[in-house]
């Protein structure tokens, strides 16, 4: 026996508009009749066909008009006006699953736009939530995701400057005092989500606390990707696995202290399996 010490972090995982979308979606399903998704409720293949066996079908937007009397989930990003119109005229049930943090950045771009003022968002313009935030502005946004993507010239002198949630908050700060150095007048609406913005710091002290890093992580979460990297920067002997099967006995010497963490992707579930089995080594 290996007798590791093994700690999950506390602060790896599901954000809780995540859980919260998930919890929304168990609730709804019944024996026998499927809800369908709009999108994978979360970039994690193993609890997207978790929940696919309990009857959660993700669908694309293409399918939307063949869809008809049926329930129909609306993920943690939310959609723009034109989906929930589409949806409700196939006589659907929408399930509106949207984070509540989305939700109200939503109605704050709608009065922004209503009020007459010109809005920025920055975020990367085929995001679902930044689709879903562009939507409510009639198209009247202008979305980029680097600032060196905007036409300054077409600009008005004033502006209102939103954000998708999970951008960095540093690149943030710093397209607005870009703005600001060229002489635009910028009402900034700070909407990066605190609930994943901390996430590089805390991990970064997580995975230095530890012997070995094992990283929990969907191989299609970009987030994952991201954030492995930061643990790799802090720990040399970090690793990623997407099951705990992945795990190899070779990485540990006995009586280590082992770190399990995750991306805001990860289920708790998939991190406490790690734990056992590095348990039983
Ligand atoms: S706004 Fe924050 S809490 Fe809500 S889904 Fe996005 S990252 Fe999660």
């Amino acid at each position: 026996m290996l007798n590791l010490r093994v700690t999950i972090d506390s602060r790896s995982g599901f954000c809780f508009g995540v859980v919260k979308a998930i919890g929304r979606a168990e609730k709804s399903l019944a024996p026998g009749r499927p809800v369908y998704s709009l999108g994978s409720i979360v970039h994690n293949e193993e609890e997207v066909s978790r929940l696919k066996t309990s009857g959660l079908i993700p669908i694309k937007h293409a399918d939307l008009e063949q869809i008809h009397d049926s329930k129909i989930l609306i993920r943690a990003h939310g959609e723009p006006p034109e989906t929930y119109e589409l949806i409700n005229k196939n006589n659907n049930e929408i399930i509106d699953a949207t984070c509540p943090i989305v939700l109200k950045i939503q109605d704050r771009i709608k009065r922004s736009t209503d009020a007459g003022e010109f809005v920025l968002l920055f975020g990367k313009p085929d995001h679902p939530e930044v689709i879903g935030l562009a939507g409510q502005t009639n198209g009247q946004a202008l979305v980029f995701a680097n600032f060196e993507d905007i036409d300054l010239d077409t600009l008005p002198g004033k502006l209102t400057l939103f954000s998708q949630t999970t951008m960095s908050l540093d690149a943030f700060y710093s397209v607005r005092d870009q703005l600001i150095a060229r002489g635009f007048e910028v009402n900034m609406q700070d909407t990066v989500c605190r609930h994943v913005s901390g996430r590089r710091a805390d991990l970064r002290e997580f995975a230095g606390n530890h012997d070995v890093i094992v990283f929990v992580a969907g191989s299609e979460s970009s987030n994952g990707k991201v954030l492995f990297a930061v643990c790799a920067e802090a720990n040399a002997r970090s690793h990623k696995v997407s099951s705990a099967d992945e795990i190899e006995p070779h990485w540990f010497n006995p009586g280590e202290s082992v770190g399990i963490c995750g991306a805001t992707s990860t289920p708790q579930w998939q991190m406490e399996e790690a734990a056992r089995r590095l348990r039983m080594m």
